[in-house]
Parts: C-alpha cells; sequence; structure tokens
C-alpha cells in the first residue's frame, strides 16, 4: 500500500521558493502590508555587469487603507538575499513586526 506516499507527495511544502516575501509599513497611515513577488515574473535579472546583485524589483504598491502610493526598490544576489533596499513614504519591517499589528 503505496497510497499514503502518493498523497504526501502532492502537498509542496508551505515555503514556497518560486516567491520573496517582503513586508512594508506604510508612513503615512502605519498600515503594515505583506507583499508577495514572484520570481521571474515580479522580479527582474539584471543583465549588467557592472551593478551588484542579479535580480531587481521597482515597484509602487499602494496602501490598501489611505491609498497612499509607496515606492520600493529591491535588489537581491543570485540566491534571493537581499543586498540592497530603498523604500520611499513606508518603511520595511519584519516579518515578526508584520504578524504583530492590530
Ligand atoms: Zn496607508
Amino acid at each position: 500500500m503505496g497510497l499514503f506516499e502518493n498523497i504526501k507527495n502532492f502537498f509542496t511544502p508551505s515555503s514556497n521558493s518560486k516567491i520573496v516575501k517582503l513586508y512594508v509599513q506604510d508612513k503615512k497611515c502605519g498600515n503594515k502590508m505583506r507583499v508577495v513577488l514572484r520570481k521571474g515574473y515580479d522580479i527582474q535579472r539584471i543583465y549588467k555587469d557592472d551593478v551588484e546583485g542579479k535580480y531587481q524589483i521597482s515597484k509602487v504598491l499602494v496602501c490598501d487603507k489611505c491609498y497612499n502610493n509607496i515606492v520600493i526598490d529591491v535588489k537581491f544576489d543570485k540566491n534571493y538575499n537581499v543586498l540592497d533596499r530603498s523604500i520611499e513614504n513606508g518603511k520595511f519591517i519584519t516579518e515578526e513586526e508584520f504578524q504583530n499589528r492590530n
């Protein structure tokens, strides 16, 4: 009976390696948001040799509470570790800070 083993294989681990999660807080109203980025879709490959980093994303986030525009710019290395990041109209927070909202 290999049935249960077969079923187990249908479930992928919860830490999906195809996505990168960032957490930001709106400076205007304090709203905390999770940003889910898809590798290869939202995050663009950097082809320039003179730029540090392999992947980059520039994105305008709209706060779902006050519609403030938050601009993020993040660079990643080849393993999607954050190398450099900047943000306007908000700040980056940790996952713990995001979970402790309310
Ligand atoms: Zn807001």
